[in-house]
């Protein structure tokens, strides 16, 4: 059975830009002039639909090394990517490892009893070295017991993760990488990898075998002043007006009458709210992009519909199922985050499952 059609105006949609994203993928490699580049494509490609920007990283953009958080997405992407390198970042259970094997996985071990359980194993698996964060990884104890006890494994990558790598000049950046030198050459045979986005901005001196990006892939700024010249914007979302309310003065929009029209108003429904992602209940002070011009967001925002300020003269040719840009070249991902409680990564990857859903391969 082919699913029932869905007319276009009934959805507020996504558009991803799947060329752009390959785009970035080539300006971060050429960053580094001999790193490989992997691709971060954990929690369903930051958002953006994991079944259509992994082939296109691998098949268009060249990208053959993939991460992703969890098993269960690692199992998906093997499904996507017959041969592709997986590697999974939370590492082997127990219970886990006739899944990695039967996949072809290769999980990064985060501790000794990660170790214990793949040790023996002729199948690849990465190691992780904690040089500071305290999250994943070996700490420094386990770090020397490891390399003291030299464990029967076929290590093919090492790496660390940052705590701040989008602060350039923060001191912690060169004290993890002093740490992930030290031990880094003590595995000579695997690949080293030290650098997400925010990294391969820090230098070449950073950079080792292979690069890591995730947010900026997809265009997301990981805090760095702005997006890196030769980087893309890859999302846009668009909603539509439901339906347009002439206020007088003193009357209130949405739950609990947080904004009251002033003079004579114009509101517009849009069909997108807080379960759609993009919005907390508390953006406010957030702005979209309808018949050519900026207009703010007003009152609060609804679990469906977010209501806008179209009262301005220069609106008048706006009305019902018009659309409205949320996400795009006149809202961008960095200004919705500038208003939002939310930052990019959260933005992203909060994206609802409503949308209707385009990618676009040519530019
Ligand atoms: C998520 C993640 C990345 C990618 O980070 P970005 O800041 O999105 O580039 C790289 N390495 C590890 C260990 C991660 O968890």
């Amino acid at each position: 059975m082919s699913a029932p059609h869905i007319p276009d105006s009934a959805l507020a949609t996504m558009t991803v830009h799947l060329d752009a994203i390959s785009h970035n993928y080539q300006t971060l490699k050429a960053q580094s002039g001999s790193a490989e580049c992997a691709a971060v494509v954990k929690a369903n490609a930051y958002g953006l639909g994991v079944e259509h920007v992994a082939p296109a990283l691998y098949h268009d953009a060249g990208c053959k090394i993939f991460f992703v958080a969890n098993l269960a997405e690692a199992v998906i992407l093997r499904s996507i990517l017959p041969d592709a390198i997986i590697y999974v970042f939370n590492g082997a259970m127990p219970d886990q490892v006739g899944t990695l094997i039967d996949h072809n996985i290769r999980p990064v071990l985060n501790d000794l009893s990660q170790v214990e359980t793949w040790k023996g194993r002729a199948e690849p698996c990465g190691i992780h070295i904690d040089t500071g964060i305290n999250r994943l990884g070996l700490s420094e104890v386990e770090t020397d017991q490891f390399f003291d006890e030299k464990p029967d494994l076929n290590v093919s990558l090492v790496m660390s993760h940052f705590i701040q790598s989008e602060i350039a000049n923060h001191p912690s950046n060169e004290m993890q990488l002093d740490r992930f030198i030290r031990v880094r050459y003590q595995l000579p045979d695997a690949e080293g990898s030290l650098c997400n986005s925010g990294g391969i901005y820090l230098g070449t001196d950073f950079h080792f075998d292979l690069l890591r990006p995730g947010i900026m892939l997809y265009g997301g700024n990981p805090g760095l002043p702005k997006l890196p010249d030769g980087l893309k914007h890859v999302m846009e979302l668009h909603g539509r007006i439901l339906q347009i309310r002439h206020l007088k003065p003193g009357m209130a929009v949405g739950y609990n009458s947080q904004w009251t029209a002033a003079e004579d108003a114009r509101v517009a429904l849009v069909n997108v709210g807080y379960a759609d992602g993009t919005y907390n209940t508390r953006d406010t002070r957030a702005n979209v992009f309808v018949g050519g011009q900026v207009a703010p967001v007003v009152g609060k925002v609804s679990m469906d519909m977010i209501a806008i300020d179209i009262s301005d003269s220069k609106f008048n040719h706006v009305t019902v199922k018009d659309e409205v840009e949320l996400i795009g070249p006149n809202i961008t991902l960095e200004m919705v985050a500038e208003v939002s409680t939310l930052g990019q990564y959260e933005l992203l990857t909060g994206i609802g499952q409503r949308y209707n859903k385009n990618y676009k391969s040519g530019s």
